[in-house]
């Protein structure tokens, strides 16, 4: 069972989420695929066992094989090459590792070679979770190949909590495709709403099944709530907003360990996943 906890928006608390569940699941895997800045690490403390550098393959273009037929400007969608007339430039901050370019080069003039893009880690937590993070090399442009390589450095059947970074880039969606189900995290405002709209939009065209936490539940504002009745979507659970909880995580400590009713909360979210995922997705 591969669960993703993903948010339209960064702030909403989707981590804390992410981290609160993962320690209710019995010798669950977590991912933090937010590889800009992870910091699912500051809530579960593992002891990390091993770190790697990760690589991406870009393409190296032999000019004095290439016609200059622009082809592979044509196929690349991230406009990563450039065509000087006596040199094709790659710009590999750019480059998502597609192949698409050496793939369609009909005078195969394009190999491809690796490139550090950042690191990877692996750990253990002192409750038997198997803990992964990375870090995006600083000047990286492109998230998405090292978040396909953390997402694919576990490869056994325990069951995995990906956590997603926040937005509905490229980055999002490389996190939560594959996933059994989305845990969409938002929060009682304005952005908040406008941002679960866009998240839920992304998971229907990708059809992964999801359901909703408000996070720092606040009964004043309305919208959120009128939009989901009216909607008829699928919430999850309402975290108050209380200073007990807030407390807990701006001290770098998870709320299931220190606030009372949080781990009821997070055991009860996880039950309703399963039925979810058992209705939907093994139906
Ligand atoms: S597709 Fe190959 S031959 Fe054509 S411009 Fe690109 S590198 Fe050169
Ligand atoms: S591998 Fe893909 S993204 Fe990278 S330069 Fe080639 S076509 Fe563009």
């Amino acid at each position: 069972m591969v669960i993703s906890i993903a948010s339209g928006k960064g702030g909403t608390g989707k981590t804390t989420v992410a981290c609160g569940l993962a320690s209710v699941i019995n010798n669950c895997v977590y991912i933090d695929c937010d590889v800009e800045e992870p910091n699912g690490h500051i809530l579960l403390k593992p002891k990390i066992t091993l770190e790697e550098s990760s690589y991406k393959i870009i393409p190296k273009i032999n000019n004095d094989l290439c016609n200059f037929c622009n082809k592979c400007t044509e196929v690349c969608e991230f406009n990563a090459l450039l065509n000087f007339k006596t040199e094709i430039y790659l710009i590999d901050e750019l480059c998502h590792s597609c192949g698409a370019c050496t793939y369609f080069c009909p005078q195969k003039a394009i190999t491809e070679v690796r490139k550090e893009n950042g690191k990877i880690r692996i750990g253990e937590t002192s409750n038997n979770i198997l803990f992964y993070d990375a870090y995006l090399k600083v000047g990286e442009a492109s998230a998405a190949p090292l978040i396909k390589k953390v997402k694919n450095a576990y490869k056994g059947d325990r069951p995995i909590i990906i956590d997603s970074p926040p937005g509905t880039s490229c980055s999002m969606l490389e996190a939560v495709k594959d996933s059994d189900f989305c845990v969409l995290v938002t929060e009682s405002t304005p952005f908040g709403l406008n941002d679960l709209k866009l998240a839920m939009n992304v998971l229907r065209q990708i059809n992964i099944p999801y359901g909703i936490v408000i996070n720092k539940y606040d009964e004043n504002f309305s919208l959120l709530d009128e939009y989901i009745q009216n909607n008829r979507l699928n919430l999850l659970l309402k975290i108050p907003f209380r200073m007990d909880i807030a407390e807990s995580y701006s001290k770098g400590k998870l709320p299931i360990e220190t606030v009372k009713d949080y781990k009821t909360m997070m055991v009860d979210l996880l039950e309703k996943i399963k039925k979810e995922v058992i209705e939907k997705v093994y139906a």
